[in-house]
């Protein structure tokens, strides 16, 4: 082997964040880190759920949640407008109905 012209070959293998599982695997960068890996993806585990490592899940639960409450409040407005009394008349306010 030739001196000085090979990377430096690291032994620490590849960590996955979701479940803590060390692949041992020679590279030549340090601190490999995974999202997810075979030991816990939904595909290999055969269970039926979502990873969510970006938080996309609950970012999206809590614009579902701001959505719903807004359509609630235009819901309470109309409502509110509905049952208030019509307006009256002009002419029938200033002539009286005979107007
Ligand atoms: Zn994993």
């Amino acid at each position: 082997m030739k001196r000085g012209i090979h990377p430096k070959v690291h032994d620490n293998g590849i960590v996955c964040s979701t479940c803590g599982t060390n692949w041992k695997i020679s590279s030549t960068r340090e601190n490999l880190r995974v999202d997810i890996c075979a030991n816990c993806h939904p595909f290999y585990t055969g269970e039926q759920r979502i990873v969510d490592t970006a938080g996309q899940v609950d970012r999206f639960m809590k614009r579902l949640a701001a959505t719903q409450e807004r359509q609630s409040s235009i819901a309470r407005r109309k409502e509110a407008k509905q049952e208030a009394p019509p307006k009256k008349s002009l002419l029938k306010e200033l002539y009286g109905e005979e107007a």
